[in-house]
């Protein structure tokens, strides 16, 4: 069959693959000049930076891929992290969460004074929510009785008490730790999907499992590794790439896809696969389409970010890690995201610096820093105010934690926030995972990986079940394929 996917992100090179791999025929029409999406690679005189995800996790989801097309998995390089990430609180403390578990649960319950078997037993839940939860809602579609319908179901309703249905995270978290800062820690998790802790159900304290449990990866030359290994794994599947081809409606005919229409060319296919955010899917390319599934569409947008890029012409002992987080003032902070839509003021700062074993990417002596805050979806702020804004409050936090003026030391810098994250990747509003999961069945809410009016077309990527990163977004793909096969069987 002729299979037209549009948009080369992590979601639709998956699909790709499978479908290829398949047999069918399969062009990828991607808008922007490279794969990978949002995973994408910035230069600046001396510097590099990865300029999206940063946070490696699961790599058994690339691994699967490889194994399919009976390629080599160990020509992906990639490396554990020791540390997977250094806090800093406002008080001065400072510490280091090792990838040892054991040491993990040391540091906390040295650190911010936690009973060691409350933060073992946490975790060891996180990771039996993940196992029982993962195959239902994360490696299968939610939406076909058939998918849900097996021994996988009742081991996942065997452990309902655990997952805490009545608790948002931050519930679940305040009333298991002694110490506010642990509480955090792990509320962090919530912006891993665009969410707030302070409404997202407390089962998805099981996100930290993929990062505490299992580890934080890096590629060997950076994130953006894993859009050329998948870009050349796609191609050897004999995937058509093309590039700088913006798609601008699904062709239909009574409810079937026939084809694609770019601005170049109409193109014949029997399949379509979306990896454009679905909102954008439904306004801009099935316009005359009259069913659009209202209320899923409608729902709350996760959140979106502004993120610094700065060559720093000095090297911090202090920072030393690759993944910094300072911690602020969460609750205010993610009233401020999701209650006002504005930017907070003071607000919390992820830094990621490449380390030089992994990937030359700054000069001997200085550091590529990628600077994050989260920022509200876009609903026609003054973004240049908030860029500034931002950009003072980051400096003066960075300054203090370290002691030294860090304007200065500023010798190359882009910026990206919302407005570009909806013109470079089509994301609605800037935001980064579609829809939030700021309530309890957000799960429920999330578009399925496939239409159910509109035959052979599938949908994937972080805008759709099962939601976000790069992992979810890999299942996507999978579910997808998985569809179709059932579909056209
Ligand atoms: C700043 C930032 C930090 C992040 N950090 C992490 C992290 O640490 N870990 C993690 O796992 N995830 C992280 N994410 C989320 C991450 O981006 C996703 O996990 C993943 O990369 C998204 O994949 P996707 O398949 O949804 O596609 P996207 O990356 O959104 O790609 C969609 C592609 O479709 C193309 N497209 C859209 N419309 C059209 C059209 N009409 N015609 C042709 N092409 C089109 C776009 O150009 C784009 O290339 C982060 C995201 C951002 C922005």
């Amino acid at each position: 069959m002729k299979v037209g996917i549009i948009g080369a992100g992590v979601g639709g090179l998956g699909a790709a693959i499978r479908f290829a791999k398949a047999g069918h025929e399969v062009t990828v029409f991607e808008a922007n000049h490279h794969a990978g999406g949002k995973i994408n690679s910035l230069t600046r005189g001396a510097y590099r930076w990865d300029m999206g995800p940063s946070v490696f996790t699961g790599p058994e989801y690339i691994r699967e891929l490889y194994d399919l097309c009976e390629e080599d998995f160990n020509t992906f390089k990639f490396q554990k992290l020791e540390q997977s990430f250094r806090y800093f609180y406002r008080d001065g403390t400072r510490f280091s969460l090792s990838a040892d578990p054991q040491q993990l649960v040391n540091t906390l319950s040295e650190e911010l004074g936690e009973n060691p078997l409350t933060i073992q037993r946490y975790l060891q839940k996180c990771g039996k929510n993940y196992k029982a939860i993962a195959p239902l809602f994360i490696e299968s579609s939610l939406h076909r009785w058939r998918h849900l319908l097996n021994r996988n179901l009742f081991k996942a309703l065997s452990r309902i008490p655990q997952y805490k249905l009545g608790k948002t995270m931050h519930g679940e978290n305040k009333a298991l730790f002694k110490n506010p800062k642990t509480t955090q820690l792990f509320n962090r998790y919530a912006t891993y999907n665009g969410s707030s802790p302070y409404k997202a159900p407390a089962m998805l304290n099981m996100i930290q499992h993929l990062e505490l449990n299992e580890g934080v990866f890096l590629p060997k030359n950076g994130m953006v590794q894993i859009a050329h290994s998948l870009l050349e794994l796609a191609q050897k599947q004999g995937v058509q790439f093309q590039f700088g081809e913006k798609v601008r409606r699904i062709i239909l005919d009574d409810n079937n896809v026939r084809g694609l229409k770019t601005d170049q060319r109409e193109a014949n296919c029997d399949v379509v696969v979306s990896n454009m955010d679905v909102l954008h899917t439904y306004n801009k390319l099935l316009e005359d389409f009259n069913k659009p599934p209202k209320k899923i569409l409608n729902q709350e947008r996760s959140s979106s970010a502004i993120v610094f890029y700065w060559g720093i012409k000095k090297s911090f002992s202090e920072l030393g890690v690759h993944n910094m987080f300072f911690a602020d003032d969460y609750e205010a902070e993610f009233k401020s995201l999701f209650e006002s839509r504005t930017l907070y003021e003071d607000p919390s700062v992820y830094i990621h610096i490449t380390s030089k074993e992994i990937s030359a990417d700054a000069p001997p002596g200085k550091e590529n820093w990628f600077a994050m805050i989260n920022a509200p979806v876009n609903t026609g702020q003054d973004w240049n105010s908030y860029r500034t804004n931002a950009k003072a409050a980051i400096l003066k936090r960075m300054s203090k934690e370290l002691n030294c003026a860090i304007a200065p030391l500023i010798e190359e810098e882009f910026v990206m926030d919302a407005p570009f994250i909806e013109k470079h990747y089509s994301g609605a509003m800037g935001s980064i995972y579609g829809n939030s999961s700021n309530n309890k069945y957000a799960a429920f809410y999330r578009h399925s990986n496939f239409s159910k009016d509109i035959k052979g077309l599938y949908f994937v990527g972080v805008t759709v079940h099962p939601g976000g990163g790069i992992p979810l977004a890999l299942n996507s793909a999978k579910i997808a394929y998985d569809c179709f096969k059932e579909d056209f069987s």
